[in-house]
């Protein structure tokens, strides 16, 4: 079994890599930073985000795995003091190659970025974000290649199912369970009078819509894609959809989504 394991940098997280490697070197499992089949995630949710766009062009290629040095998270279903467990289940012989773990598909978001200057393409895991440098945006959204609404405000969210627990659930934003194929836009601050009208609440698209936000003056953009930060200063659109390929994680116990966000926000 080929693997890779990507930790958040810290003391815990680092000895914790460690003692993986250690497990995995005895269950005769190969390290390949490559072109590994599994990719094991040690921190939290955030390094998910890291290890996806680690792997972002392989990703129908790769199952991912989260250790949490906390509490479990919303990527991560293994804590630190489990880790000799997670390994035992990876090297059981099953028709995977990396144990007999159920393998569970989130939608992800394609994004495409046109500026004056060239074209460049994102998958996001939990979102991305477009606002403003220096204030306010002003951004025309259309659905579908018809014109929706023009903003003016903050900026905009578009989320995945799996990140609806993330940022979009701080704009007020619905929770989306992961089946659910398809992508939620909310509003960061909108400013609502006769020139710019926004409908208020968040909406979502289903797999087979687009949508397409414009930049409609001169202006210095932020674009956020999950923890990635990218300055833009001659956009001219991005177009989003649900994307074609989905993230793989490999489930080696039952750890329902709705489980998930009773123990993050309730318990
Ligand atoms: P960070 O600011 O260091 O941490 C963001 C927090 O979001 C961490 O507590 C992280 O959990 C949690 N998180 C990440 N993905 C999640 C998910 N799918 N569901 C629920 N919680 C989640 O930033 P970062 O580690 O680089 O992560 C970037 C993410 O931060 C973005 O994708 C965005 O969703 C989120 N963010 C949230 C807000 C907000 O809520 N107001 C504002 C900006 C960005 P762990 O502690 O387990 O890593």
């Amino acid at each position: 079994m080929r693997y890779y394991v990507l930790d958040r940098g810290d003391k815990r997280s680092i000895e914790l890599s460690q003692q993986f490697h250690r497990l995995a070197e005895s269950k005769g499992f190969k390290l390949d930073s490559e072109s590994p089949e599994i990719v094991v995630s040690i921190g939290g949710d955030g390094t998910m985000l890291h290890a996806f766009h680690t792997f972002t062009d392989q990703i129908p290629d790769i199952a991912f795995v989260g250790v949490h040095t906390g509490h479990l998270g919303f990527y991560a279903d293994w804590r630190a003091d489990e880790l000799e467990h997670l390994v035992e289940l990876m090297s059981a012989n099953g028709p995977e190659g990396f144990g007999n773990p159920r393998i569970v598909k989130y939608p992800l978001i394609e994004i495409e970025i046109h500026k004056k200057s060239g074209s460049a393409s994102y998958l996001a895991l939990n979102e991305f974000t477009l606002k403003g440098v220096d204030g306010t945006i002003v951004a025309q959204v259309d659905i579908n290649d018809t014109a929706f609404e023009m903003f003016r405000g903050d900026g905009i969210c578009v989320s995945t199912p799996s990140g609806s627990t993330a940022y979009n659930k701080a704009l007020g934003g619905a929770m989306v369970h992961p089946t659910i194929e398809a992508l939620q836009l909310s509003e960061i601050a909108s400013i609502n009078n006769r020139v710019f009208r926004t409908l208020g609440s968040s909406l979502m698209l289903p797999k087979h819509h687009h949508c397409d936000i414009f930049s409609r003056k001169e202006q210095r953009l932020l674009l956020t894609v999950d923890h990635l930060n990218i300055q833009l200063d001659d956009l001219v659109s991005v177009r989003c959809q649900v994307a074609k390929d989905k993230v793989s994680f490999a489930r080696y116990r039952p750890y329902p989504f709705w489980d998930r966000v009773r123990n993050a926000f309730l318990n």
